[in-house]
């Protein structure tokens, strides 16, 4: 398939504009000097069928959701229902401009005000910024509303306290809102080690970053020992809730001694994700850290019975992002809630976690877990014991392609007893049983493979239209531009057949 670039034909264009309406217009004249860019761009000229049949054959090499099962641990790939959609498409909704007046979006602020209550009631929190636009960029913000806390009790704490097993963004969100970050070792059990843990906790330490079931899937019975210690030495739990599938209906973080937290509604909460976003990593707090949530939240005026835009006052760490935040994943969120109700959450968590150890029940016989326990909202297994086989996990990840299935998270996390050959799989509460069988038999069947027919990996995927790829190349030289894919292919001396469908 030729790339875009080698389409382009001089002199080909996909519009016709009106004639002569722009003639006697001079781009030097309308537009600043400064802001004109002053080496003619070298862009591809094609005509508009070009580009349609160009991004729908490219479409169609695509895997998502809406294809198969999306196992990707510690992301959760779930089906999302297209009622949710519906709603964030109506016109009211999508057509509303951010700066509409108060009176006429009411409906819009109504939504964000009920939403959260509904989150507040589903994590035990007392009130929520619906702001922040990732889950990173809502961890950056709790951890700023902690900052702010301590400093406006003339505390000087500089440690964040984070445990081995945390998602890569935690340690790097307390990084950013300057902090020393000291991290806690897991124990054989795989959940934090309480000794390490009240050891590390001090005067000058913020407090801790946890994720409940953690990163792995396992959930840390030792929550209430933890909170105590983080409280007792007067610092704050941050519940890191990008995933809650193991939790709706089941625990609440606000419940089991958590002052903060953020949601991912671009996971658990039905919002299609994966390839930039839109996102929206909402921020809960208990009460006592309301006075510094980011600036503005909706509120009711009980009188009139109007909604409006209330200034969060002087404590308030400020505007995190412009506008309210990613409103049409938060109404997506609205309509999955509602059309769920309580028994609804619940179910769903049940699902996702009855679907996980079922996959891990299945499977431990021939991808060995790391921990032989329960496990939460996603198992991870490994694919140590084809090492031997000359097999890595990534070949086991790569055969997966060619029986049609996204593979799962590969080589995370990274730390022991994990690091080695590590295979994270969640299969959400969407997934039925046929389709767990049918990617449980596809394990077994590569399993069998990796012994009898190693090859059959190593050289994997071959059905695809894009055959074994250099992963690491892909992200260290991205081709972004024309130059960047003649640069690339005059140093790989690619040819074409390298691509081959
Ligand atoms: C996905 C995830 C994040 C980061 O969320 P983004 O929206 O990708 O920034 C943080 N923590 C955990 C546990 C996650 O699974």
């Amino acid at each position: 398939m030729k790339l875009i670039f080698e389409k382009s034909f001089p002199g080909r264009i996909g519009f016709s504009k009106p004639t002569d309406l722009f003639d006697d217009i001079k781009l030097e004249e309308s537009i600043p000097i400064k802001y004109l860019e002053k080496n003619k761009k070298q862009l591809t000229e094609v005509s508009e069928v070009d580009v349609i049949r160009h991004f729908t054959k490219l479409s169609k090499f695509n895997y998502g959701v809406d294809d198969g099962l999306y196992p990707l641990g510690s992301c959760t790939m779930k089906y999302n229902p297209r009622i949710n959609e519906k709603m964030a498409g109506l016109a009211n909704f999508s057509y509303a401009h951010p700066l509409s007046f108060p009176d006429m979006a009411q409906g819009s602020l109504e939504l964000i005000y009920r939403l959260d209550k509904l989150l507040c009631e589903i994590t035990g929190m007392d009130k929520y910024t619906m702001a922040p636009a990732s889950g990173a960029h809502g961890e950056l913000t709790g951890v700023l509303i902690m900052r702010k806390y301590f400093l406006d009790h003339g505390e000087k704490r500089h440690k964040m306290l984070i445990p081995d097993s945390a998602h890569g963004t935690n340690p790097a969100s307390a990084a950013m809102a300057e902090f020393e970050v000291v991290e806690i070792k897991s124990n054989e059990n795989g959940t934090v080690d309480l000794e390490s843990l009240s050891h590390a906790m001090d005067g000058e330490t913020v407090g801790l970053m946890l994720t409940n079931p953690n990163t792995v899937g396992l959930y840390d019975e030792g929550i209430e020992s933890i909170q105590k210690i983080i409280h007792d030495k007067g610092g704050l739990l941050y519940y890191d809730g990008a995933n809650l599938n193991a939790s709706l209906g089941i625990i609440r973080p606000g419940d089991a001694g958590f002052d903060v937290v953020h949601l991912n509604l671009h996971k658990t909460f039905s919002t299609p994700h994966g390839g930039g976003g839109p996102g929206s990593g909402v921020v809960g707090v208990k009460s006592r850290l309301i006075p510094y949530l980011p600036t503005p939240v909706v509120a009711l005026e009980e009188s009139s019975g109007k909604y409006y835009f209330k200034d969060v006052g002087e404590k308030s760490i400020g505007m995190i992002r412009s506008f309210w935040g990613n409103f049409s994943v938060l109404v997506k969120t609205f309509a999955w809630i509602l059309s769920l109700g309580p028994e609804g959450l619940y179910e769903c968590s049940k699902a996702s976690i009855i679907n996980a150890n079922y996959v891990l029940a299945k499977l431990k016989e021939y991808y060995k877990p790391a921990y032989d326990r329960y496990c939460g909202h996603e198992c991870t297994l490994t694919g140590r014991e084809y090492k031997k086989y000359g097999i890595k996990t990534l070949d086991i990840a790569k055969r997966l392609m060619d029986y049609g299935f996204h593979p799962p998270t590969i080589y995370f996390p990274h730390f022991e007893p994990y690091a080695d050959e590590t295979i994270m799989i969640e299969p959400p509460e969407s997934e039925g049983k046929e389709v767990l069988d049918d990617f449980i038999n596809t394990m077994i069947a590569i399993s069998k493979e990796a012994k009898e027919n190693p090859e059959l990996l190593t050289s994997a995927p071959r059905r695809t239209p894009i055959t074994r790829t250099d992963d690491a190349m892909a992200v260290r030289r991205p081709i972004l531009t024309y130059d960047d894919e003649l640069r690339l292919k005059d140093e790989l001396n690619y040819q074409e057949k390298d691509i081959n469908f």
